[in-house]
């Protein structure tokens, strides 16, 4: 049996009929070196935004059906498109929504997590010869209503077809060379880094590292899928490769540093100081699908017995958490509830801050001499992220770069598609 690669080619690698001609090139190439191969594509270039901007311009409440059966066509386009071009070099391929290739997610819409791919079709295809082209970022429920992953999914879609495939690789071909030990458009002297493990570059990427799908991440590591993340514009470059081998002992401290400036924060206030008040609030969130990622309970003020408990949300589940909460107000007793929208999570990241004393207090000092205002402080045992205000994250992102010695003598060549900072 030959070996199966999945390539995974996001939205600006398929930007264009040109660009896609290239992307058929890579796959080809990967074919002529005796592989089988599956290819997961975004949509084209920015379709998806273009599709969600329509859809508000009807309605401030889409549906959220309606949102996935719209949002799903962005990526129908690129697999007919790429499976034609593949075609027209004389290679046999064919191309496969996600009903067609088996991929089942749970039923939930817009934030969908794969349950099951059933691989018979795509692994009969294979065998015929064939490069199967899978539409990325979709699913399908028992009930063949069709779901999306979350925004950037195609790159969980390709990890959960590599492990289900038992593929030997999953390539995740994109506009920057790898992994960065920052977004190199903040600091230009951003070092690319070779190899990364699954825990640092989860972090990373729940840390708003936006090169890659939190998720996919995940499965990677769930399901022990090599990855890796390179460039389709530089193929001299083997990228950054995601792995679960840790090195011997790890010299730096730290391994990239984030920001995240999509997250909102809320503090209940004045809340009862007593047992089920924090399982009510964060419950009721849970039941409506919102995640939320840092919590911090205050210590309990002994005359009134009340504390204030702050978390921060994705932004965009802000306004059904804020009416999530108002529907507990009685219940809580609480008086009031604090917004602030005007934050970043700043992080750093390293599997050698275990055991190392004075990292954090590095962090905080670097913050203090740059007059930056800790709003609020997270740990985990390789990361530590601070909330500051959003027009000091640029600031601080460089600064912490500069102090923990993350800077490469070269500057990085950027395309430039990543969120603005
Ligand atoms: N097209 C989807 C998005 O733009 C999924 C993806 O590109 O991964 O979010
Ligand atoms: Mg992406």
């Amino acid at each position: 049996m030959n070996r199966i690669i999945v390539q995974k080619f996001g939205g600006t690698s398929v930007a264009d009929t040109d660009k896609i001609k290239n992307v058929a090139k890579i796959v080809i190439r990967e074919k002529e070196n005796g592989n089988d191969v599956v290819v997961v594509v975004s949509a084209m270039g920015h379709t998806t935004d273009y599709l969600v901007k329509m859809a508000k311009d009807l309605t401030t409440t889409p549906s959220e059906r309606e949102m996935d059966m719209l949002l799903s066509t962005g990526e129908g386009v690129s697999i007919a498109l790429l499976a034609m071009a593949i075609q027209s070099q004389g290679y046999d391929a064919i191309s496969y929504n996600a009903i067609q290739a088996g991929i089942y997610t749970e039923n939930i819409h817009s934030k969908a997590r794969i349950t099951d791919i059933k691989t018979d079709k795509i692994k009969s295809q294979l065998a015929q010869g064939k490069i199967v082209v899978v539409a990325g970022f979709q699913g399908m429920t028992e009930d063949y209503e069709i779901t999306t992953l979350g925004r950037g999914g195609s790159d969980t879609s390709a990890v959960a077809l590599a492990a289900a495939l038992n593929a030997t690789r999953c390539d995740i071909y994109t506009d920057v060379e790898g992994v960065y030990t920052t977004d190199p458009r903040i600091v230009p002297k951003a070092s690319r880094l070779e190899e990364i493990s699954y825990d640092e570059m989860l972090e990373l990427a729940h840390a708003g590292a936006n090169v890659l799908h939190p998720r996919s991440v995940e499965t990677a590591k769930h399901s022990n899928v090599q990855m890796r993340v390179r460039s389709s514009f530089n193929l001299n470059n083997l990228g950054t490769l995601i792995t679960g081998v840790e090195k011997m002992e790890i010299y730096k401290p730290v391994t990239g540093v984030a920001a995240d400036l999509s997250q909102a924060r809320i503090v209940v206030c004045n809340v009862p100081d007593r047992p089920g008040v924090a399982a009510k609030i964060f419950s009721c969130l849970a039941d409506k699908k919102i995640s939320v990622d840092m919590i911090i309970q205050s210590y309990a003020r002994k005359i009134s017995n009340t504390n204030d408990i702050a978390f921060t949300v994705n932004g965009c589940d802000l306004d059904k958490t804020l009416e999530t909460l108002d529907e507990l107000k009685t219940e809580l007793n609480s008086d009031e509830v604090e917004v602030d929208t005007d934050i970043a999570k700043v992080s750093i990241v390293g599997a050698g801050m275990i055991d190392r004393p004075g990292i954090a207090s590095k962090m905080f000092e670097t913050f203090a001499k740059q007059g930056i205002n800790i709003k609020m402080i997270s740990t985990s045992e390789i990361k530590i992220s601070c909330l500051v205000n959003k027009e000091d994250a640029k600031r601080a992102v460089q600064a912490l770069h500069d102090v923990f010695e993350l800077n490469s003598d070269v500057v990085a060549d950027v395309k430039g598609t990543l969120p603005d900072v």
